[in-house]
């Protein structure tokens, strides 16, 4: 059987529990354990796909086209393997499963309740993760302690803990000890406070990870570990930290992985850190400086781009790069002058996905001034049916091209959605979700990037390049230069003549690790670089 962390969170939320459960994941994984990962989300929403980046932050996808929590690209980005629809559940998608079943009969009449109809199914849940060859299975519970919502999530691993027994489950608590600067001290009455509470509910924590910006003393830890009950070596001190992937060291340097271990009874392995310690080197001292402007709606919410911004940092920290981003927000500009004002000095123009029409304007403005600027261009998933347009109207005078997402009946829409008689099940109002594989074309930028003829990419997005452009297009300079296996998706987009332009349908962000960067945000940056180092030495 898999043994199993549980991790959850007391006092506030935002305390960064993906990245301290993420970072469990890599003590284990670097250890040499099989991880696997799972989120459960309190919120009763069914589908978190249809949930506001303003709120919630970007969906992120899995390769079996789960749109989940953006939480899954943490772990997948620290654990370094591929997560499916089964590592993430909300509260909703378990009561509706309950009550599906309640009105096919299947409970005989019975009373359905949380315990232990909800509890039960959330068991189930667990259980099924630990299947295979994993190791070890990290559960995150969303939420904080105290919250109604997350009861039945707490009271289910309760119960599951009690059953497989404390050899087989770790409780790692994540709290804060805020520093008081008037009284210059350190409080812990807030982790005192949680940890009563989450005892309350039947839980003792085996750990507390507490988050203070200040280190803290023995004298701190010990306080802390006689109010929780919890051993003073198993309090750790979670200090912030100028770069996320230093969060393991964090915990290696407590020991953390050894104790775990311990109460787990299993093998305490070296950890080989030093991949980690190369990419954190790369980026907190860098010897270079690459700015790429990322322009998109969500820009006062960068957490709708979290995995584009989490592979900028890769592909930067690659080159030895200190990446400066330079947020745009597209609505807001879009007359040449802003552009140029918003775009002056800039070595790469990124346009990431979205949905709807606010800000497609400024972002088919600021295209065209990457494109004849000859700055390096980056067009994820809309920002490619972006590119499309833009070359459409501006070079092959289709002076109305757009895509029927924002003008149904839209005279040029070089942007639709393709019909059923295609055989393409997944069409029409439906999303295309998950991976898809690509064939690229030789001798071409794409092929250059990926130095392979076949690739395998996540998407997210209803509609297609329409076809019946494709050898206008293609005749006035663009090249398409991937395509589905079929051939009859476009799913790349290049101009050779531009120093580097390309636009991608799938979203490479999702698949990009800190010691992998994805090849295209790798030589994008890499463009975004020459493109810096030139116009510098051009300018002395
Ligand atoms: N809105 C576009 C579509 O649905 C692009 C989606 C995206 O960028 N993820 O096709």
């Amino acid at each position: 059987m898999a043994k199993h962390i549980f991790v959850i969170g007391g006092v506030l939320s935002s305390l960064g529990k993906g990245i301290a459960s993420s970072s469990i994941g890599v003590l284990m994984k670097e250890m040499g354990y099989n991880v696997i990962m799972q989120k459960f989300d309190p919120y009763l929403n069914v589908d978190p796909g249809t949930m506001s980046p303003f709120q919630h932050g970007e969906v992120f996808v899995t390769d079996d086209g789960a749109e989940t929590d953006l939480d899954l690209g943490h772990y997948e980005r620290f654990i370094g393997t591929p997560l499916s629809s089964r590592s993430n559940a909300t509260s909703g998608q378990i009561y509706e499963r309950v009550i599906m079943r309640e009105r096919r009969g299947d409970y005989l009449g019975k009373t359905v309740q949380v315990v232990p109809h909800i509890t039960n199914e959330i068991k189930t849940l667990i259980r099924q993760m630990g299947k295979k060859d994993d190791d070890i299975v990290i559960t995150e519970i969303g939420g904080t302690v105290g919250d109604i919502e997350s009861l039945p999530f707490l009271e289910a691993v309760r119960q599951f803990a009690l059953k497989e027994g404390r050899s087989n489950c770790v409780f790692v608590f994540l709290t804060y000890v805020p520093y008081i600067k008037a009284a210059g001290e350190l409080k812990t009455k807030p982790t005192q406070h949680a940890t009563t509470k989450l005892r309350e509910i039947g839980i003792q924590p085996d750990f507390l990870l507490c988050r203070s910006e200040q280190p803290f003393s023995n004298d701190v830890k010990e306080k802390i570990a006689l109010f929780t009950n919890v051993s003073p070596e198993h309090v750790i001190n979670a200090i912030d930290v100028e770069c996320l992937y230093e969060v393991p060291r964090v915990y290696i340097k407590d020991g953390l992985h050894k104790m775990i271990c311990k109460q787990l009874q299993i093998e305490e392995r070296p950890i080989d850190f030093s991949s980690w310690d190369k990419i954190i080197d790369n980026i907190k001292n860098p010897d270079k400086d690459v700015i790429i402007a990322v322009c998109g709606k969500y820009v006062e919410h960068r957490d709708a781009y979290k995995s584009v911004e989490a592979a900028l940092i890769h592909g930067a920290a690659g080159h030895r790069a200190k990446l400066n981003i330079k947020w745009v927000d597209s609505e807001k500009t879009n007359c040449p002058e802003k552009i140029a004002e918003a775009l002056s000095g800039v070595d790469g123009i990124l346009i990431p996905g979205g949905f709807g029409i606010r800000g497609i304007d400024g972002k088919i403005a600021i295209t065209r001034y990457a494109r004849e600027h000859n700055i390096p261009f980056f067009g994820v998933c809309l920002g490619m049916q972006v590119a499309v347009i833009e070359f459409a109207k501006h070079v092959c005078g289709l002076d109305d091209a757009y895509s029927t997402e924002f003008e149904e009946h839209c005279k040029q829409p070089v942007i639709c959605l393709l019909d059923d008689q295609h055989d393409l099940e997944l069409m029409g109002g439906t999303m295309r979700l998950g991976a898809w594989d690509c064939q690229l074309k030789p001798d071409t930028l794409a092929m250059s990037i990926y130095k392979k003829e076949s690739i395998s990419e996540r998407h997210r997005h209803r509609y297609e390049f329409n076809n019946d452009y494709r050898e206008l297009i293609e005749k006035a300079g663009m090249t398409i230069s991937g395509t589905s296996l079929n051939d009859f998706l476009c799913e790349i987009v290049e101009i050779p003549t531009h120093p580097f332009f390309i636009g991608v349908q799938f979203h490479p962000e999702f698949k990009s690790r800190p010691q992998i960067p994805h090849p295209i945000f790798f030589n994008f940056v890499k463009a975004a670089l020459d493109r810096h180092y030139t116009a510098k030495s051009e300018n002395k």
